[in-house]
């Protein structure tokens, strides 16, 4: 099922995405369940949103793929290495990722975002797949040189507009299934690596950052990037596409 969020008549809407259509939810599937309106509208008529605002945090782990660690020169680490992202840096498909005037290099990455349903503490990695409610995209936009120059990485990573998610959820993703994280900027292909080269898969990761913060319902996990980063640019349109969740398009401006 894929689950989409959208403004609707002056309100903010949960449907379900059922081909062209959406069927309009009562509430919030995660916490209300899937209760309908027996409302329909065309996905054409409605703007869609990012798919969820994390209640609490954005998790991110970085150089979870090895061919990305080796590009920017980096050992891939044993155990995942992990930072936030704070939710004000969380926008939708189609809205503009802004270029602050503080960085001269603003860079993608295309990521596998996972969304956890369930409150998680010290979730073991065979049960923690129980946790999540969906999966959706996720660009974890980051200004390289002030990663470079501040050492850790909460600014570069965290400024607004640094997390679109989307188009949707979907709940019944396939981990195994072969999926591909492709990110074109203006149509040309800059990163394509299947999500099966993960260091530490999806699992691992809700058990370690569990091990060290609650997880609350909405809260996102961004897995890493595959090789290809690079920047981008004022104009410039950066679409992310995964294998079953569709695609991830947003616009670049300056500030
Ligand atoms: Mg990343």
């Amino acid at each position: 099922m894929r689950i989409a969020r959208f403004s609707h008549q002056d309100a903010i809407t949960y449907g379900i995405v059922d081909g062209k259509e959406l069927v309009v939810l009562a509430g919030d599937p995660m916490f209300a369940g899937y209760e309908t309106t027996g409302t329909r509208v065309p996905v054409a008529d409605v703007a869609l949103l990012a798919p969820v605002i994390p209640r609490s945090k954005v998790v991110a782990i970085g150089r979870n793929y090895r061919d990305h660690a080796a590009e920017l020169g980096n050992e891939v680490p044993a155990e995942p290495l992990m930072f936030l992202k704070p939710n004000t840096s969380v926008i939708g498909p189609g809205d503009a990722i802004v270029r602050p005037p503080q960085s001269e290099r603003t860079d993608f990455e295309g990521e596998l975002a996972v969304v956890i349903g369930r409150i998680a503490k010290n979730v073991p990695a065979e049960r923690a797949l129980d946790y999540v409610f969906g999966y959706t995209i996720a660009n974890d936009v980051t200004a390289r040189d002030l990663q470079r120059s501040d050492g850790q990485w909460s600014r570069a990573k965290g400024f607004d507009t640094f997390c679109p998610l989307g188009p949707a959820i979907e709940t019944e993703f396939d981990l195994d299934g072969g999926a591909r994280i492709v990110t074109r900027v203006n149509g040309e292909v800059r990163q394509d690596g299947p999500i099966s080269d993960m260091v530490h898969p999806v699992r691992d990761l809700i058990a370690y950052a569990s091990a060290a913060f609650t997880l609350l319902p909405g809260d996102v996990i961004l897995t890493g990037t595959p090789a290809g980063i690079g920047e981008f640019h004022a104009g410039d349109v950066v679409e992310v596409e995964i294998t079953g969740l569709g695609i991830l398009r947003n616009t670049v401006r300056n500030a």
